[in-house]
């Protein structure tokens, strides 16, 4: 029985990225994400850490990037969130495969769970999945590519982690996490979270014996954040995680929420984040993703940190996508 302060849903989800301008192309150009919040990296402060999610970047649709340009590229494997999943509208499947085909990359369409599905990679090969979904969750819009409405992305349907055996991971998800085994199809493993009619309420475990572990690196997920209510439900968090065992970090202020993190068994790392602040702390709804946030700590610094990171120049990479679905639209639609 799920109580308020259980584990609510996904809030984030934390991927390594190379080209800032690339990475930027793809979530806001093709996906059509908003960029709403560009900061560094908390830990590594001359890294950019961009934050992708909607209009006024809820939890449960918050996708960031550490881009580390000379880092090498990573395998997904093992240990490791190996796919995020989007909702979109299930009446928007031939929207999204014709635009994900205009970009000139491979897609594959399938069935989950009774939905369909298209898996692509993004321009670091990083896996990403939309859900077709006939009751979608409220989210307010994208961003700057002005994807109609009634296609947009609806945050995170889910995430999906491989590993080599199911017991261990479903007793913390289970036991200790307060999720709910909800379904199973082949070695798919899915679990429910609280909130569910908030976007990123399904955790995906894919059991494969035979994988080899993950290689981190770029075009992999670095680690996914779950929510909860309020610094007073993550202290409980931390607490009762650490009485059962699990190596759990001292609170960690991230400006935006606040944090503490864990190895969860099988190697995925774990991150409980709180909902407040919010990324509006420090900018309007209006004004988010558009200038480079720094936390205090980094303000005396600002000028240096500047100074080293690339300029955040968006290169219209896929400038040609909008035109080409939306040429091929009206070609079908004249054909009709
Ligand atoms: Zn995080």
């Amino acid at each position: 029985m799920h109580t308020k302060d259980d584990i609510t849903g996904i809030h984030h989800i934390t991927a390594v990225a190379s080209s800032t301008a690339e990475n930027i192309d793809f979530y806001e150009n093709v996906l059509g994400l908003r960029l709403v919040k560009q900061t560094v990296n908390f830990d590594d402060p001359f890294t950019y850490h961009l934050y992708y999610g909607d209009a006024q970047g809820a939890p449960g649709t918050i996708l960031t990037f550490f881009p580390w340009q000379t880092l090498p590229r990573g395998k997904p494997g093992t240990g490791m969130v190996t796919a995020i999943a989007f909702a979109i509208p299930r009446s928007s499947m031939a929207f999204w495969n014709r635009r994900i085909k205009a970009t000139g990359r491979a897609l594959q369409t399938a069935e989950r769970f009774g939905d369909p599905v298209i898996t692509f990679a993004d321009t670091d090969g990083l896996p990403i999945e939309l859900v077709g979904r006939v009751d979608l969750p409220p989210t307010t819009g994208g961003g700057r590519c002005q994807i109609p409405d009634d296609h947009a992305i609806h945050g995170f349907h889910s995430a999906t982690a491989t590993l080599n055996g199911i017991e261990d991971i479903q007793a913390l998800l289970e036991g200790e996490m307060g999720m709910r085994r909800h379904v199973q199809e082949g070695a798919r493993y899915r679990f429910l979270m609280a909130d569910q009619a908030a976007p990123g309420h399904l955790f995906d475990i894919v059991v494969d014996p035979a994988a080899s572990p993950g290689k981190p690196g770029v075009g992999t997920v670095h680690h996914i954040a779950f929510r909860t209510a309020s610094g007073k439900t993550q202290a409980q968090w931390q607490s009762n995680l650490r009485q059962a065992g699990r190596h759990v970090t001292e609170v960690r202020d991230r400006k935006y929420f606040r944090s503490i993190y864990f190895h969860s068994p099988g190697g995925v790392l774990f991150e409980i984040a709180t909902d407040p602040p919010g990324f509006t702390v420090d900018e309007s709804v209006e004004d988010l993703g558009t200038a480079l946030m720094l936390p205090d700590q980094y303000e005396p610094i600002r000028t240096d940190i500047e100074k080293r990171l690339p300029a955040l120049q968006r290169n219209a990479f896929y400038q040609g996508v909008e035109d080409a679905s939306a040429s091929t639209e009206a070609g079908r639609a004249s054909a009709t």
